[in-house]
């Protein structure tokens, strides 16, 4: 149920640091530009072009209010569809709905009848193809002329394509772009951009579709939900955090500021929750409307929660944006229909309902991983590793793998806590989805964050190659030997080395496992036909791209910093 983060800024909010501040290139009064006004700048210039390049208000610019009725209609009419197993069959059965089904229709506010959504049945594919669409294609008016035929006649669900396309086309252009973004901190930059390219290559399609979330911070232990798909396992509710307590207050404060001078921007790029629900904290959408004003940034929001008043308050704060949140995890079909019942098609325009009920189509299977019996799944699951990679069976198709995104830190504010994490395959090891690079606790003073931050930055985020560092493969890796060279088969991508004796003699080097950085270019760089500027840029490609073990190298390189090793390479920040 975790989703990507929105970035929203205010046009009315006052720049992180409080309203009336300048922002960029001013003077403390001596003639120098504070470090807090370099800050803002970075931030408020770095916020202002991911706004301009993603405005969810942009989206229905030039639809008129009945044109927005409509498109709430068809939203509805797909939920509908996806989220009621009787109402899927009467559509594939050629638009067959009975009486009743169309007087709920009417009752929850569909005013056309079924038969103005036929492609969806005459059609099948449509759908399906539409997603492909959205990246192919800049506008939804240069699609197919068949897809238009299909739609001629059908004004409704070609306003809905026409919207819809233009929202997940903005929302993929901007997901690149975030993932591309240098932040405030040369060494997270770094391992943000490694760990970018280790899950697109680890997760395959689901790896691309994210936008790498800085950051998780946890409201509470546990969650009340208790849902038996967890893939964070997520124990029973212990405790909650109680943002009535100014101390309690005073630490969110800190973390939000924390972040926000140690990475910049991506302190807005996050959630507060993640094994935890949103729900389960009374005070949450205050929590959310102080991260906005410390920060300018309206989080995300995913639950699975759907109470009348609860969604009422969300909606009540989203629509303020307006922003496409929140996203509600809908438990079941009585769900969907009290959700349905209260709330008008244009109240629920910009709620996402993520249909999780049991008989849900497979495009929302659950991803085998944290609770026990969900991994059973995993083992018996098929992935790129286990078959005939040069002949994969007909339709073979990976499981997701995780539905972790952050590629940054996970917070718990009870506890004090926060680890270094970034999305991977699901494995009995790795069995929440993420890898667990490094942790510490921070203290109670307000800038107590920020310290414990800057240590876990100092000892684990390795900004470039180090002549002890271990070279071995990344622990998803399994490499095939080929006449001339290897192939590098994750669970769900393959890439082949085939330049002869350069990678014959890499993938023995590397898949011994035991061998240093120096090692492997000593003998690498000896080879024949290789040299040592070939060997170097082999092997720093390898480690940029995220091939190499990190977990590996993060510990070998904290146990080094601790130990005062002075052969480190020192981080490229204190070199400038
Ligand atoms: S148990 Fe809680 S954290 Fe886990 S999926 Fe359900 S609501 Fe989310």
């Amino acid at each position: 149920m975790k989703t990507s983060t929105l970035l929203h800024r205010d046009r009315h909010a006052p720049p992180p640091g409080g309203r009336g501040r300048r922002r960029g290139g001013g003077s403390d009064g001596n003639g120098t530009v504070s470090s807090n006004e370099r800050l803002e700048a970075f931030v408020s210039a770095a916020v202002d072009e991911m706004r301009s390049g993603f405005c969810y208000a942009d989206t229905f610019a030039d639809f008129s209010p009945d044109d927005i009725g409509a498109v709430s209609e068809v939203k509805r009419f797909l939920e509908c569809y996806h989220g009621d197993r009787e109402f899927r069959s009467a559509a594939r059965e050629g638009g067959e709905f009975t009486d009743r089904q169309r007087q709920m229709l009417k009752d929850i506010g569909v005013t056309f009848a079924p038969e103005a959504m036929a492609p969806l049945w005459t059609h099948p594919d449509l759908l399906e193809r539409f997603h492909l669409l959205v990246a192919h294609c800049e506008n939804f008016e240069d699609a197919p002329s068949d897809v238009h035929a299909a739609l001629a006649s059908y004004p409704e669900l070609r306003l809905w394509f026409t919207w819809r396309h233009r929202l997940d086309r903005s929302g993929m252009l901007q997901r690149l772009s975030m993932s591309s973004r240098a932040t405030l901190s040369p060494e997270y930059t770094a391992w943000r951009d490694r760990r970018i390219m280790a899950v697109r290559n680890e997760l395959g399609s689901f790896g691309w579709s994210l936008d790498h979330p800085c950051h998780a911070v946890e409201m509470a232990v546990g969650c009340s939900v208790q849902c038996s798909f967890c893939a964070f396992d997520a124990g029973k509710l212990q405790t909650v955090f109680d943002l009535q307590d100014p101390e309690n207050r005073a630490l969110v404060r800190g973390v939000a500021t924390g972040m926000l001078e140690v990475f910049g921007w991506p302190a807005m790029h996050g959630m507060l929750y993640w094994s935890t629900e949103p729900h389960d904290n009374p005070h949450y959408v205050k929590l959310l409307e102080f991260w906005h004003r410390l920060t300018g940034a309206m989080l995300c929001t995913a639950t699975a929660r759907a109470g009348e008043d609860w969604v009422r308050e969300l909606v009540d704060y989203y629509t303020t944006g307006p922003v496409p949140w929140p996203r509600i995890s809908v438990l079941s079909r009585g769900m969907m229909r009290r959700l349905h019942k209260a709330f008008t098609p244009l109240e629920l325009r910009d709620v996402t309902l993520l249909m999780q009920q049991k008989d849900g189509e497979a495009l929302r299977a659950k991803v085998p991983g944290g609770r026990e019996k969900m991994l059973q799944n995993l083992v018996e699951a098929d992935d790129l590793r286990k078959v005939d990679f040069e002949n994969p069976p007909a339709g073979f198709e990976p499981p997701q793998g995780s539905i972790a995104c952050i590629s940054g830190t996970l917070v718990n504010m009870v506890e004090r806590t926060v680890k270094l994490i970034s999305p991977c395959y699901t494995t009995l090891e790795h069995r929440y989805g993420y890898r667990v690079f490094d942790e510490t606790k921070f203290d109670d003073r307000p800038e107590g964050f920020a310290v414990a931050l800057k240590r876990l930055i100092g000892r684990s985020m390795v900004t470039g190659v180090y002549p002890e560092m271990p070279v071995r493969w990344r622990d998803d890796l399994k490499a095939v030997p080929q006449p001339d060279g290897f192939s590098l088969l994750s669970p769900t991508t393959r890439r082949d080395f085939r330049r002869g004796e350069m990678h014959l003699r890499t993938a023995e080097l590397i898949g011994r496992g035991d061998l240093t950085y120096q090692q492997v270019f000593d003998a690498l760089s000896g080879s024949p036909g290789v040299g040592p500027f070939t060997a170097m840029s082999l092997l720093d490609s390898l480690f940029q791209k995220g091939y190499l073990c990190e977990l590996a190298i993060t510990r070998d390189y904290r146990a080094r910093r601790e130990a005062g090793d002075a052969s480190l390479r020192e981080p490229l920040s204190a070199a400038a």
